[in-house]
């Protein structure tokens, strides 16, 4: 990228542009000590700024002696100033885009020393995740770091690019809003002007961008902080961003060519890849061939049932077993016994929590070899052959037990088969939309649904008959996206009619008073012509991981916090004075300061 700055007393040009045809032009240049290295008589620095390093060269007898004395006072992360003339290099570096010329430095400004830093500010670094996070403004300093930012800059800006050509507006909603019960936990934060009362962080501005439409903005969208107060894993923030937007007027079809339009304009513009229409798959399917809501569609290797072959033949386990499902490893006949056990142990950690595996594995000379040969004859187990499409060389695997665990366990298993034998790799970016999504979820532990997506979804229009008799099975009008089985976004057409949100409020189990004090505003808006209405929130963070090839929002977020919420760099969360809890009416027990 080349950056114009401006001319001023610390540089005419940055540590990135200067090329072969400037040599004999006197610069001047600011920047940090990358490097030193004195070599007796001649020494060079790397000069380092956001743009790239240039090359500085002192010389015994040629530079200002007041120089050279400064110069050996340089240490990592100096912060200098230079002036010097352009000049060619006699050992030329072909790695970085200056590295055909050098500096012959005439002065030499020392802005700023440093102390050591405390992991050395390159690509490849000696720091680990504590300390980098601890020092995360030096850890921004490094190339790689830094990138992240910059994709991530210009995903925003190619974002706001296509909504606002398509005639979206952004609007700002309140940080400050009220909690509510369904979805994830709130963060609150206590009101000093109304003394036991709180305010909430806002989990998604979804009520907000709803009123929006009844206000007739028609089209809205926000690049927002979200806040959710959940258990964290690598590709989860306490607070983070999303694309969210909303439309009026707009059946699903508009909605998922629009974000499918956005999707690959910003892999167009960003990364120079051309995405092909996305395929849909019904929430069923996916749960059904690959375990997941967000199937991995890079590779097959798809799960079969085969409790019709493998069950009545006097195995206990699958006999008793609701579910049995298989999936084909292809070429994977040969694994030793050490592999399988070893895949045995994976699939019984915790995370997977299956009890045991069975294998078979498809000789070449036609014949099988399974760990229930016992149970099964050579004509049964051919059976399970034919049933799941494996062939000779290839590997059966299969889990049984209760079908919703054992999909997903089986999903897994699928998964971390795709990445041992890297089935993943080279097949870029496969997004797909998944659809038809069950409008609510049974809650075991509280005997009662939870909304899948949320309360203001819509059922779809085939299933909304079914809301009082049987509305475990009403499918939802909702869609997310999935690109390679990472969840991008998700979204729904709303609900916009009074009494349709007030029945999906008693399906949740809220009595009406209780839907009243929570989202009275919402249904009170909705008796003053609520349009018909829908939308999507893109998980920005992940998106960009995604898009920059990590699996780790936290590279792409300035300053995130840690595993346990912590920003160890200001070290927040943190205890406040006596004074502010009483400021805010708080009397916490125990409280020591
Ligand atoms: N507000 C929803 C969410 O945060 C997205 C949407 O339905 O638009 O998941």
């Amino acid at each position: 990228m080349v950056v114009k700055i401006n001319n001023n007393m610390f540089r005419t040009h940055n540590c990135g542009v200067l090329r072969i045809e400037d040599v004999g032009k006197e610069v001047v240049l600011s920047g940090w000590v990358q490097k030193v290295r004195d070599k007796g008589g001649m020494i060079w620095v790397d000069l380092r700024d956001r743009y790239g390093i240039t090359q500085l060269i002192f010389e015994e007898g040629k530079s200002d002696p007041a120089d050279l004395e400064r110069v050996k006072k340089l240490g990592r992360e100096y912060v200098v100033k230079v002036e010097g003339s352009v000049v060619e290099r006699i050992a030329k570096n072909e790695n970085i885009p200056t590295g055909h010329i050098e500096i012959t430095v005439k002065h030499l400004d020392i802005l700023n020393s440093s102390k050591v830093p405390p992991f050395i500010i390159e690509d490849q670094t000696d720091g680990g995740e504590d300390l980098r996070m601890k020092f995360r403004y030096l850890d921004l300093r490094r190339n790689v770091v830094r990138k992240n930012l910059e994709l991530r800059h210009k995903i925003n800006q190619s974002t706001r690019h296509y909504l606002d050509e398509h005639g979206f507006i952004e609007v700002e909603t309140p940080v400050l809003i009220k909690s509510t019960p369904e979805g994830a936990r709130d963060f609150v934060v206590p009101s000093r002007m109304n003394q036991g009362e709180f305010y909430a962080l806002p989990q998604s501005p979804q009520t907000f961008k709803q009123l929006l439409m009844v206000s007739g903005l028609d089209r809205y969208y926000q690049i927002v902080k979200c806040f959710r107060d959940e258990d964290l894993r690598a590709d989860r923030q306490p607070e983070f961003t999303q694309i969210d937007c909303e439309m009026s007027f707009v059946d699903r079809e508009q909605i998922l060519e629009t974000f499918e339009g956005l999707t690959k304009y910003l892999f167009r513009e960003t990364l120079g890849v051309s995405l092909e229409q996305f395929p849909r798959m019904s929430y069923q399917e996916a749960m059904e061939k690959y375990g997941s809501d967000k199937p991995d569609i890079r590779f097959e290797m798809h799960i079969a049932s085969i409790s019709e072959v493998a069950q009545g033949k006097g195995f206990n386990v699958f006999d008793q077993s609701e579910a049995i499902l298989a999936i084909v490893v292809p070429g994977a006949a040969e694994y030793s016994r050490k592999q399988i056990d070893q895949l045995t142990e994976w699939v019984r950690r915790p995370q997977i929590g299956a009890k045991g595996m069975v294998f078979v594995k498809c000789l070449p000379d036609g014949g099988y070899k399974s760990s229930v040969d016992k149970f099964y004859s050579q004509e049964d187990l051919k059976n399970w052959a034919q049933t799941t499409g494996a062939e000779s060389g290839d590997l059966i695997l299969v889990l049984s037990g209760p079908k919703d665990n054992t999909l997903k366990a089986i999903g897994e298993l699928r998964l971390e088969m795709g990445r041992r034998l890297n089935l993943m790799d080279a097949q870029g970016y496969r997004p797909l939309w998944v659809v038809d999504f069950p409008l609510l979820e049974w809650d075991d532990n509280a005997q009662r649904y939870h909304a899948m997506h949320h309360p203001f979804t819509s059922p779809s229009k085939e299933d909304r008959h079914l809301l009082d008799e049987d509305a475990g099975s009403v499918r939802a009008n909702a869609y997310d996206l999935v690109i390679n089985g990472v969840e991008i976004g998700g979204g729904s057409i709303r609900i916009h009619d009074r009494s349709l949100q007030q029945q999906m409020f008693r399906l949740l189990g809220f009595t009406e008073e209780e839907a009243a004090a929570q989202f009275g505003f919402l249904m009170q808006a909705f008796e003053y012509g609520a349009p018909p209405h829908g939308g999507i929130a893109f998980g920005f963070d992940r998106l960009c991981a995604l898009m920059g090839g990590s699996d780790s929002i936290r590279d792409y977020i300035a300053f995130p916090k840690n595993n346990a919420g912590r920003d160890v760099m200001i070290d927040s969360p943190s205890a406040i004075s006596k004074e502010q809890l009483d400021e805010l009416g708080l009397d916490i027990q125990g409280f020591t300061h």
